[in-house]
């Protein structure tokens, strides 16, 4: 069988037996798609430092005849993504991403869109890009990718557009907004997304994903968007995302 090459971000790696490694990839081509590397532990030459969460990779490899598992025989470094692995803060941020787009995509479904949106989450948390803000914006786009953009434009009850006067919340059953008077448990709710919020989501929905980082969004939004949007995941999906509790523990902290 011919081998192929794409660009791949790894997700996920597992030991496997003695001396094998199975590796998860996103790629633009072919979509989130597992492979096995063979002898990966010994073979110093093609794998070594390579097959490691959150490295950029151009991987060579031949397709399963069956759907299965690929055959990785060659892995080029493109970007190592160093600190993602080295700095505790960042790797929460990075793993919460992976998690997202195994939640969020499956398997031979390349959409480049989203390839593109977790290049970019990973390689701006990797230059010190404010995390929070980061991973927000990150999650708020792949959801719109995936087919769940979140409706910030009006109140879906009484049909106020987001203005000055009233704040909202994000209903985690639908993703759409509901104002402070049409919902009167909004301060109990703890889905409650301020004006500014919702305004600087609204930008962000719209922005190229070159420009996405230039949005100076305050660490209060971003904490605020990570919360509605963790709820109204965790409805679509209907389990939890495991690396979220990591990410809150980020985001009380103060500075
Ligand atoms: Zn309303």
């Amino acid at each position: 069988m011919p081998t192929c090459r794409t660009r791949g971000l790894v997700l996920k790696v597992t030991a496997h037996g003695e001396s094998d490694k199975i590796v998860t990839f996103y790629s633009p081509d072919i979509g989130r798609v597992t492979a096995i590397a063979k002898g990966a532990k010994r073979s110093r030459k093609r794998f070594v430092n390579k097959l490691e969460e959150f490295t950029l990779l151009t991987i060579t490899y031949r397709p399963s005849r069956n759907g299965g598992l690929l055959f990785l025989s060659e892995a080029a470094l493109e970007n190592p993504f160093l600190s993602l692995r080295n700095m505790h803060r960042r790797y929460v941020a990075a793993t919460l991403a992976c998690e997202l787009i195994m939640c969020f995509t499956s398997e031979h479904d390349p959409d480049a869109e989203i390839f593109a949106l977790l290049l970019w989450q990973l390689d701006a948390v990797n230059r010190g890009i404010p995390l929070l803000q980061v991973t927000a914006l990150f999650h708020l786009r792949l959801l719109g990718a995936s087919g769940y953009q979140p409706a910030l434009d009006h109140c879906t009850s009484c049909g106020r557009r987001v203005d000055a006067g009233r704040s909202f919340a994000l209903q985690p059953a639908n993703g759409s907004l509901v104002c402070n008077r049409c919902n009167s448990h909004l301060h109990h709710s703890g889905f409650r997304l301020s004006i500014q919020t919702v305004k600087f989501l609204q930008t962000a929905q719209q922005l190229d994903l070159r420009h996405l980082e230039r949005l100076q969004m305050p660490r209060q939004s971003a904490r605020e968007t990570l919360q509605v949007l963790y709820r109204y995941s965790r409805h679509l999906l209907q389990r939890d995302i495991h690396s979220w509790k990591f990410i809150n523990r980020e985001a009380s902290t103060v500075g």
